[in-house]
């Protein structure tokens, strides 16, 4: 629902230049074709609770035990049967001990008797009804006291959890394909349950390809750059949980690339590359992947990151996936956040979980040509009102890593939409939860 062009329209762009070549497909057709190639990977493996975070549960898991085990108070008060609400009110009980959390109040409780009962205690047999403290006057001691209940305070049965109301004996608590977070540790905790089935880590092998770069350390000679893409890409899986086998800057050149990919394949699932895929790169490049598997070459419609390369790789009996990105560092990076990364996730057996999209008022027009989809590095914020709004993130070039390193989200504009005119609503992707 983007607001009508009140501002003056945008000048309308021509249509998107096709190279000749590799396929040309949408963003939703190559996610889509990634998902259909892919199964997740199986196997499991089983790991103390305490290590069990952002693990992806194997298995259903089902409680062994009703939660709560019994019925309990909610509230700290008085526990009363609640049948004595039917006769005359106020009502006057005479307490005959505390039920404290822990061990289960014992001793008889007869008709006018009430038990003073703490948050979590067992209710005491017979009783199922709990006056909050804050709701009765208590007269004399308040474990031996008599406690006055005004009328219409309260229903039979208020203030008492259910056996099993959270969770029944049997019941799953989790699903299978869950990526476990901190409340679900604590939910299988409450369950006892020590240890869980999750499915063995997925392992990615990250290298850089091109003669012009250089690694951390070394001297940085005329017309080179240091090789940023496999820090970010390595940050980037490890925030998927992922184990991340590091390969280091690759030459362009067949043999160097051939040996460095086999020692991928040996070592990981998945192999992640950037670098040397698009037209101009020597066709040595794109001819081994492509001999090495079954490896296409597509120009995505997207901006940034068009070239990109994906398909299983094969070497000494072992198959791997192989996706490759392309250089620019901000290409490679939302390449990997609109592609590989719900591969990754996919391959690992988690669950899909669409990501959680925000609607921000575009804080200043952008141009934009139907045909392709363009993710802009964008700043989020509260407007004056209280709306969020969306700025662009300084300069948008495939190539500039600052102005990503300042965004905290990215625009989405979709394949189909043009132009949108300054406070314009914009489809908006949180780094938090992405990234
Ligand atoms: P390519 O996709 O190999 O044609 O590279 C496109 C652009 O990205 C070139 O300017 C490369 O120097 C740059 N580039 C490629 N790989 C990296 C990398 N690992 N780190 C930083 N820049 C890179
Ligand atoms: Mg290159």
């Amino acid at each position: 629902m983007n607001t009508p062009a009140a501002t003056p329209a945008l000048p309308a762009l021509g249509p998107s230049p096709v190279a000749a070549g590799d396929l040309q497909l949408s963003l939703d057709e190559a996610g889509a074709a990634i998902a259909a190639a892919l199964q997740p990977r199986g196997g499991q493996q089983d790991v103390p609770l305490a290590q069990a975070l952002g693990r992806v549960l194997a298995a259903d898991l089902l409680s062994p035990i009703d939660v709560p085990a019994h019925d309990n108070s909610a509230m700290d008060g008085y526990a009363f049967a609640g049948s004595a609400l039917a006769s005359a009110l106020p009502l006057a009980l005479r307490a005959v001990g505390t039920a404290f959390a822990g061990p289960p109040f014992q001793g008889p409780v007869g008709a006018g008797e009430c038990v003073r009962i703490m948050t979590g205690a067992v209710m005491p047999a017979g009783l199922d009804t709990v006056v909050p403290i804050e709701l009765c006057r208590v007269e004399g001691d308040p474990a031996s006291g008599l406690v006055h209940i005004g009328p219409h305070l309260l229903q039979p049965g208020e203030n008492r959890r259910r056996a099993g109301e959270d969770l029944a004996r049997g019941k799953p608590a989790l699903a299978a394909g869950r990526v476990l977070r901190p409340a679900d540790l604590g939910l299988i905790a409450s369950l006892g349950v020590a240890s869980v089935p999750v499915r063995p880590r997925l392992s990615v092998a990250v290298f850089s390809t091109g003669d012009e770069l250089r690694s951390l350390g070394q001297t940085l000679d005329p017309g080179c750059v240091y090789d940023s893409n496999r820090y970010a890409l390595m940050g980037a899986l490890q925030r998927l949980g992922l184990d991340v086998l590091d390969l280091g800057v690759v030459r362009d050149d067949p043999a160097a690339l051939q040996a460095t990919l086999e020692a991928a394949i040996a070592g990981a699932d998945v192999v992640l590359t950037s670098g040397g895929v698009s037209a101009g790169d020597a066709d040595h490049t794109r001819s081994l992947l492509a001999r090495m598997g079954e490896v296409t070459f597509w120009k995505v419609a997207m901006r940034p990151g068009r070239p990109f390369a994906f398909g299983p790789v094969q070497h000494g009996g072992r198959s791997s996936w192989l996706f490759a990105l392309p250089g620019n560092p901000v290409a490679a990076l939302v390449t990997f956040y609109a592609l590989v990364r719900p591969a990754l996730l996919q391959l690992n057996g988690a669950a899909a979980e669409p990501l959680p999209v925000l609607q921000a008022r575009c804080t200043q027009g952008i141009r934009k040509r139907p045909g392709r989809t363009e993710l802009q590095r964008g700043i989020v914020s509260r407007g004056d009102d209280g709306q969020w709004q969306v700025a662009i993130a300084g300069s948008q070039g495939a190539g500039i890593l600052r102005s990503m390193s300042q965004a905290n989200a990215l625009i989405v504009l979709d394949h189909d939409q043009g132009s949108v005119p300054a406070g314009g609503l914009v489809k908006v992707w949180l780094f938090d939860g992405l990234v």
